[in-house]
């Protein structure tokens, strides 16, 4: 479905985005993974989704709180695969704080990748898919870009932000053949979530159990997590010519959480 597209996917070392990764992989295109971790590692994830799937997928540890390492990445995925045609913005982290303690380098840093590397990226892309006529965005949101929790200043500020962002852009490229969109996750247990769990903990005073049942999924209708798959089969379709006609939306994927 996706034979000939090339994908560039951030934070994909791990979590949503690695299945991200994998999926459009499975589906022909080429991938640009982007993240940190062990750069060995992070090499042999990408031969062995290359060998797996018979597409070009090359590693880029561009850290995306610094533009100068955007534009690198970008310049670079740009010279190796010719351009790039589905943009997927999901590189995130999160940190829980009451406000009036909320570390101003976490708030930053938060801000910088989670929403501002987004804009980067896509300035730097949408001269290329307006040659094509063709290109796919999708924002990695939140439930939290439509609701709040506290302690999560930063990231809901940071999320919600990112639906604006989403909606601005996708009025500027409607007739572009360009569509972008943002998926909004409720709770999905990744290494994003379990790091979070220790820091809601000494936030609200609760146990390892009582953060799951009563804060994480408390919130979910279903009482389920989200699985990866089903994020990264959303974004699959979003990158199909079927969805062409839906742009400037957000998809929630969080069992009725923010239905509420
Ligand atoms: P994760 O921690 O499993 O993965 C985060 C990825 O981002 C990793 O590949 C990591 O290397 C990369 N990353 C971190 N800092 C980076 C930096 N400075 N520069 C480049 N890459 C960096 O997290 P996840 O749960 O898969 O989250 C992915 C996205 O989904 C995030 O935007 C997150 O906010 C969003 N999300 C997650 C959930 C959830 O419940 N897990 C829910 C809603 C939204």
């Amino acid at each position: 479905m996706l034979h000939g597209r090339n994908a560039l996917v951030t934070g994909a070392t791990s979590g949503i985005g690695l299945a991200v990764a994998e999926t459009l992989a499975r589906s022909g295109a080429n991938v640009v993974i982007n993240g940190l971790g062990e750069p060995a590692a992070n090499q042999t994830l990408c031969a062995g989704l290359a060998r797996r799937y018979g597409v070009r997928v090359s590693l880029n540890a561009a850290d995306l709180r610094d533009p100068a390492q955007i534009e690198a990445m970008i310049a670079e995925a740009t010279a190796e695969f010719g351009g790039i045609d589905i943009l997927i913005n999901n590189a995130g982290i999160q940190h829980v704080s009451p406000v009036e303690s909320f570390p101003v380098d976490k708030w930053n840093d938060i801000l910088a990748l989670n929403l501002t590397a987004a804009f980067h990226t896509t300035r730097l892309v949408v001269p290329q898919m307006k040659d094509k006529g063709w290109g796919r965005i999708i924002n990695m949101g939140s439930a939290h870009s439509l609701i709040a929790s506290p302690f999560k200043s930063a990231y809901v500020a940071a999320k919600h932000g990112i639906n604006g962002f989403t909606k601005s852009v996708a009025l500027e490229l409607a007739q572009h053949g360009i569509t972008a969109n943002t998926v909004c996750p409720g709770y999905v247990l990744t290494p994003l979530v379990e790091k979070q769990i220790p820091d809601t903990m000494a936030a609200r005073g609760l146990t390892e159990e009582q953060v799951i049942r009563d804060v994480l999924l408390a919130a979910q209708p279903t009482k389920q997590f989200v699985s990866v798959q089903e994020i990264a089969d959303s974004v699959l379709f979003l990158c199909s010519d079927a969805a062409r006609s839906i742009t400037g939306t957000s998809l929630s994927i969080d069992g009725g959480w923010t239905t509420q």
